[in-house]
């Protein structure tokens, strides 16, 4: 077994800590590889606080996970030891259903191996922890390569935020002559302002923060709306195509739907903690849509770090000591986050 040492929650309600836990030992299609910096997405909160479902616990949370491989299995052929990787939300699938043989392994139809709070159904039956740990065993097919060249701390969000604001502007085909709005501008928003300006479309961004705005012009947004003034709204009424939705709680779908122009769609990535109330008069005027994304298959996943990589596209990160983490959750849950924390795993 491979000994391990990270940051876990015991329960949904104590703060997180030191706790050492057993890996499996590394398979002949595994790699290993210590983790040097983890992401901190907002979904790392719902699932700690249990605000989708019941987790498993000890929970040790963390799906932004780059470092550098230390230990290959005897039949790995993309990696070797030294080589730099990367995980994201997923470590593991059936591989044999028509999703996963069309390169979507996240909606695998017996049900993806999330990289954490999760069972690995298809090796060992025994729970997934995170990356907020010192080292992971991966399955190759769920590891990523990183360009060399690459700025490690500032790529880990692209494993997570990157590839599921990337994927819904893709499969949506989001370029120019299309109004955009990203809804939040926290992890997720700012990686979908990047993305939306590279494919030309014309962005605005959607936030309750007004004193966000400098900052998503500085990201290439085109144009500002604080939620909160009924006025400007107002100004942007009937106008977006899409509609990028990455709000981590309770907000009135009614309200945005109606920014959208006729045939408009608003994608839902965030994921709050209780359903949305849609009324049907707020689709049927105007023929509107409402569609969900979640984060990315594998192989689109390695395309979008390989496009970052030749579009200079990175996250702009907060590094933080993992001793951190509690303050860094509480600026999360005001909405205060500039615009990605990233834990620096050399002070585990
Ligand atoms: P985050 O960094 O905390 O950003 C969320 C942003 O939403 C906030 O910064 C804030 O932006 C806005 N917001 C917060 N409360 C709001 C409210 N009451 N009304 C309106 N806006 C509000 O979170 P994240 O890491 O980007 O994750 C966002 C959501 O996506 C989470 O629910 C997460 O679980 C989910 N997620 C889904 C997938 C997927 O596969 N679909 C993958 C990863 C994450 P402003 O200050 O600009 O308003
Ligand atoms: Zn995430
Ligand atoms: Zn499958």
């Amino acid at each position: 077994m491979v000994q391990t040492k990270g940051y876990a929650a015991q329960t949904p309600t104590s703060d997180l800590g030191l706790w050492e836990f057993e890996r499996r030992e590394v398979g002949p299609k595994d790699v290993q590889f210590d983790i040097q910096y983890c992401g901190v997405c907002h979904s790392d909160l719902h699932q700690i606080k249990n605000d989708w479902f019941e987790g498993i616990f000890p929970m040790v949370p963390g799906h932004e996970i780059v470092g550098k491989v230390v230990k290959v299995g005897s039949d790995v052929t993309k990696f070797k030891v030294g080589d730099l990787a990367a995980t994201g939300c997923m470590v593991d699938s059936c591989r044999e259903c028509d999703n996963c043989k069309d390169g979507l392994e996240q909606y695998c139809e017996n049900g993806n191996v999330q990289t954490y709070n999760s069972k690995n159904h298809y090796t060992d039956n025994m729970p997934t922890y995170g990356g907020y740990s010192n080292t992971i065993v991966v399955n190759e097919d769920f590891v990523l390569h990183l360009d060399e060249k690459a700025d490690l701390p500032a790529t880990a969000p692209l494993l997570c935020a990157g590839i599921t604001t990337y994927s819904p502007l893709k499969h949506w085909k989001v370029r120019k002559g299309h109004k955009l709005a990203v809804l939040g501008l926290g992890g997720l928003g700012h990686m979908g302002v990047k993305f939306g300006v590279a494919f030309g479309a014309e962005v605005t961004v959607l936030s309750t923060s007004a004193d966000k705005e400098e900052a998503a012009k500085k990201l290439g947004a085109h144009h500002f709306v604080v939620t909160k003034d009924a006025e400007q709204v107002a100004s942007v009424k009937n106008s977006f195509d899409f509609i990028l939705d990455t709000v981590s709680a309770p907000h009135d779908m009614n309200l945005y739907l109606s920014l959208l122009r006729t045939n408009g769609v608003h994608i839902c990535v965030g994921v709050p903690p209780l359903p949305h109330e849609i009324h049907p008069f707020s689709l049927l005027g105007g023929r509107k849509s409402v569609a969900g994304s979640g984060i990315g298959g594998i192989k689109e996943t390695q395309e979008m770090l390989d496009f970052c990589s030749a579009n200079n596209i990175v996250s702009d990160i907060e590094l933080i000591n993992i001793k951190d983490i509690h303050a860094a959750y509480k600026r999360m849950e005001k909405g205060d986050v500039r615009y990605r924390f990233v834990i620096d795993m050399a002070t585990l």
